[in-house]
C-alpha cells in the first residue's frame, strides 16, 4: 500500500456538492482506502484571479493502484463530474491533483510528484497540514509546515459546510 495525498478544488456551481461527490467516488476506488479528509477551505482563485473563489480540501488515502492508474482514475472522476475546461487555470467543477505518491519522485509526461506547485500554494498546504502535520518534502527534507510559514494564508478561510 502507498500513502497518497490528493488536493481537490471546485469553483463552479455547487462547489461543496461537487467536492462531496468526488470524495465519495474516491472512496469507491478499487484497492484504495480513504483515510482522512480535511475540512473545506474557501480560497481566492490562483493564477487567473478574475473568477469565483475555490473550495479546496485535501485527502489522504492508502492505495495499491500504481501512480499512473490512480491519475487516470482521478481524471475519470473529474470527467464524470462534468468538468468543463475552457482555459488553463480557469473555472472547473472539480480538479483533483496528486500531491504526493508515497515518497516517490516522478516526472513523466502525465505525472509530476511531488506536485510542482504545492509548496507555493497556501490553499494546498493549509488543508494538508490539518491531516498530516509532520509531513516532509521528499526531495528537500523540509517540513511542509516550514514551507507554509513562508506563505500568505490570509486568503484561505475554513468553510462551514451546509449538510
Ligand atoms: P490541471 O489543469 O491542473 O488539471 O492539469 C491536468 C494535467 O496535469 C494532466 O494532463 C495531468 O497529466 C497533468 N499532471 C501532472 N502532474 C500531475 C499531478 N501530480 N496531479 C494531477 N495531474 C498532473
Amino acid at each position: 500500500m502507498t500513502k497518497v495525498y490528493l488536493s481537490l478544488g471546485s469553483n463552479m456551481g455547487d462547489r461543496q456538492g461537487y467536492l462531496q461527490r468526488a470524495v465519495e467516488a474516491l472512496k469507491q476506488l478499487t484497492d484504495t482506502e480513504v483515510e482522512a479528509v480535511s475540512s473545506y477551505y474557501e480560497t481566492a482563485a490562483w493564477g487567473l484571479t478574475d473568477q469565483a473563489d475555490f473550495l479546496n480540501l485535501t485527502l489522504a488515502l492508502e492505495t495499491q493502484l500504481p501512480a499512473e492508474s490512480l491519475l487516470s482514475a482521478c481524471q475519470a472522476i473529474e470527467k464524470d463530474l462534468d468538468r468543463v475546461r475552457h482555459e488553463h487555470w480557469g473555472p472547473r467543477t472539480v480538479d483533483i491533483d496528486i500531491l504526493l505518491y508515497g515518497q516517490e519522485i516522478w516526472e513523466t509526461e502525465h505525472l509530476i510528484v511531488p506536485h510542482p506547485f504545492m509548496t507555493q500554494r497556501a490553499f494546498v498546504l493549509v488543508p494538508l497540514l490539518e491531516i498530516a502535520k509532520d509531513l516532509v518534502e521528499p526531495q528537500t527534507g523540509q517540513t511542509y509546515e516550514n514551507y507554509l510559514s513562508q506563505l500568505d494564508t490570509n486568503d484561505v478561510h475554513k468553510f462551514v459546510t451546509s449538510d
